[in-house]
């Protein structure tokens, strides 16, 4: 589900060294996790300080649940998550 606009503070911020790791679906709490993925255009040779704006920004999609992999809706948010889609 594509977003219609996107906002961007203008701040900058060092990345973190080591990926933040999602957490495991628990199947006891059937808690969904919403993502939004963002994809920019990448150039090797810009490695150390990539620069994340208009001029390679590719798409944006979601809010949706990284684990059952469907689109956030009220209706799917007030249900429990079944885990990886089937
Ligand atoms: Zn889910």
């Amino acid at each position: 589900m594509p977003m219609g606009h996107v906002y961007s503070t203008g701040h900058s911020w060092k990345a973190p060294q080591e990926e933040k790791e999602f957490p495991p679906y628990d199947k006891r709490s059937g808690e969904h996790f919403w993502v939004i993925l963002v994809a920019y255009k990448w150039n090797p040779g810009t490695e150390g300080e990539t620069i994340l704006d208009k001029d390679n920004f590719m798409n944006v999609n979601g809010p949706g649940c990284y684990y059952c992999e469907m689109p956030y809706s009220k209706l799917l948010a007030s249900k429990r998550c079944k885990g990886e889609p089937k």
